[in-house]
């Protein structure tokens, strides 16, 4: 056989085993493939974020394959292009870093691949869509919160991760209730603290040495969520003052609602997962089948706004703590008496 012809033949049956042929079209629209990259499924919320949202988007038909990238920048990176690799439809994303993605969500978008910024949102990036609570009001609820308990005296602002763009959501919603009341002179932030990672262990070091610091006179404690709230509440401990200080948080973790039975914490915020995950799957189904969600907002990340939709928090004091089993999202037995 003459080389030509013996590389056309070469040719053609590589064609038909696939290895020549142009770049596969994504899964059947009908049923689409969805990655989720997770930040940190070793956090409480976010197993419940991953199991709420598979079971609404495998209602509608669709696949998902889920990733955590366990608090680490690179793996995440990883993750997403493996997932890009995958030809996925859809990639879900709760960035652990807001600022390290800008290359990988472009190289998501390059191949056709539709991007949805989960609860976070990734700065600078080009996302379709982005699906939070209302991170502002949060913070409002967190500051009101703490002030309803301590109106005057000596505060300290527990902050989140520097890396999720949340905590700086969350801060500028407590300073907004925080403000005036420190131009008035009724309250005074004797420090302020970001937390790596959202890690309990660390807010306990942070709020131990506030303690010594401030020969233990502080009222108030702005604790950003209830992993954090929880290392504030084991340093008052140390110190005898769990339940002396106010303290907020917001997830209603298990053992936040516990915490707030006790009287050790004084308020959390409610966010129903069940509604950002089954809001979220539904919008990833609809970018790829091309139908239009409603969005309620658009937010700046820096390089464009983003189609936004925020839902609605719930502030709870031991008053209505209840509600998490009414709502279902505990039931009593885990709760407690
Ligand atoms: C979420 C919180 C969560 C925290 C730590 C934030 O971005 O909004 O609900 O507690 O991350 O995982």
């Amino acid at each position: 056989m003459k080389q030509k012809a013996l590389y056309t033949l070469l040719a053609v049956s590589m064609i038909g085993a696939g290895l020549f042929a142009a770049p596969q079209a994504h899964a059947s629209k009908e049923k689409p493939v969805i990655g989720f990259s997770i930040d940190d499924l070793r956090v409480e919320r976010w197993t419940r974020d991953r199991d709420y949202f598979k079971a609404a988007a495998e209602a509608k038909g669709a696949t998902v394959s889920v990733q955590s990238a366990d608090a680490n920048e690179q793996k995440q990176i990883q993750q997403i292009e493996n997932l890009i690799s995958r030809k996925v439809d859809v990639i879900v994303i709760v960035p652990f870093n807001a600022k390290t993605l800008t290359t990988v969500v472009a190289e998501a978008k390059k191949a056709g691949i539709k991007v949805i910024s989960y609860d976070r949102l990734i700065l600078n990036a080009d996302v379709d869509a982005y699906i939070s609570f209302d991170n502002d009001k949060v913070g409002q609820m967190q500051a009101q919160g703490v002030v309803d308990a301590a109106p005057k005296g000596n505060y300290f602002l527990l902050g989140g991760a520097p890396t999720d763009n949340n905590a700086k959501i969350l801060r500028e919603g407590q300073m907004k209730v925080l403000k005036p009341l420190v131009d008035k002179g009724d309250i005074k932030i004797v420090g302020q603290q970001w937390t790596n990672e959202w890690l309990a262990s660390n807010a306990q070091s942070i709020i131990e040495n506030a303690l010594t610091a401030n020969k233990n006179n502080i009222q108030g404690i702005v604790a950003s969520n209830d992993g954090t709230a929880g290392g504030a509440i084991a340093a008052l401990n140390g110190q005898k003052l769990a339940g002396k200080v106010a303290v907020s948080g917001q997830d209603a973790d298990l053992a936040a609602i516990k915490r707030i039975k006790a009287g050790t914490q004084t308020m959390t915020v409610y966010k129903p997962i069940k509604e950002i995950a089954t809001e979220a799957a539904n919008l990833a189904v609809s970018l790829v089948q091309g139908t239009a969600p409603k969005f309620t907002s658009t937010m700046n990340n820096g390089k464009k706004d983003v189609d936004t939709i925020l839902l609605t928090p719930t502030m709870l004091t031991k008053k209505n703590v209840d509600l998490v089993v009414k709502d279902g999202f505990y039931t009593q037995a885990q709760v407690g008496p």
